[in-house]
């Protein structure tokens, strides 16, 4: 990302949420966004996940300056290439875990019968197996998020970005959650992970740091 901007503009007013933010993030990269409340990070996010554009400024993804294309390109690179995590987990109550975790794939057009494989297998991944049928309600908090891990992992997507994923959740299950992100990390998934929390932020291999919309230090975690 170079030099990017996103100004929102409300009646009179305008807000300059991303104020000339560059940021590289490598392949294999875990990368934590942290920042109070305000700062800009599920605008930067939103950016880096193509579900919204910049103003102005560049995004290269793969070697691709997409900051441009429209919503219809955009949403083919995000089903391709990105999977989500967000704090209130976004499952459907009425769909069973195996079923929301299946939502993906029916917008990518993969067949029944293989998206049914990878839902089992995303969901035995995160120790599910055993659970594959239960609804959002018959779950756990914790449970729930490992569905809605699940789900960003259907279609092994090669970026994870996670929202405050440990939000909604309390210390203990939070460590567990994070677990499972560190695990995809090591696995190869490329991961920007926003977080309020510096405790969380710590199991990032590097931290960025935003305030008002800019981009400040940035520090490599220790070990
Ligand atoms: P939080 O930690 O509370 O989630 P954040 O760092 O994610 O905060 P953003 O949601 O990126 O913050 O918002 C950054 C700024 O942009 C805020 O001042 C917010 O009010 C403003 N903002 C966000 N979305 C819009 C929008 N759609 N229209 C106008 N202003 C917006
Ligand atoms: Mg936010």
């Amino acid at each position: 990302i170079r030099n990017l901007n996103k100004i929102y503009r409300m009646g009179g007013e305008t807000l300059n949420a991303l104020d000339n933010v560059s940021l590289t993030v490598n392949e294999g990269d875990f990368v934590a966004i942290v920042g109070p409340s305000g700062s800009g990070k599920s605008t930067l996010m939103n950016v880096i996940g193509c579900l919204d554009t910049p103003s102005s400024g560049e995004y290269w993804l793969d070697g691709e300056e997409i900051s441009r294309l429209r919503e219809n390109k955009l949403a083919e690179i995000r089903n391709r290439k990105i999977g989500f995590i967000f704090q209130g987990f976004n499952l459907l109550p009425k769909l069973t875990a195996i079923e929301n975790v299946e939502l993906p794939l029916v917008y990518r057009g993969v067949p029944a019968k293989q998206r049914r494989q990878h839902a089992v297998d995303a969901l035995g991944k995160v120790g599910l197996g055993e659970r594959i049928h239960h609804r959002p309600v018959e779950l756990s908090g914790g449970q729930q998020q490992r569905v809605a891990i699940a789900r960003a992992l259907a279609g092994n997507p090669p970026i994870l970005l996670a929202d405050e994923p440990t939000g909604a959740l309390d210390t203990r299950t939070g460590v567990e959650v994070m677990g499972f992100i560190r695990e995809l990390n090591a696995l190869g998934h490329t991961i920007v992970l926003i977080t309020h929390d510096p405790g969380i932020s710590q199991q990032a291999k590097r931290i960025v740091r935003i305030q008002d919309g800019r981009l400040h230090e940035e520090e490599a975690v220790p070990g």
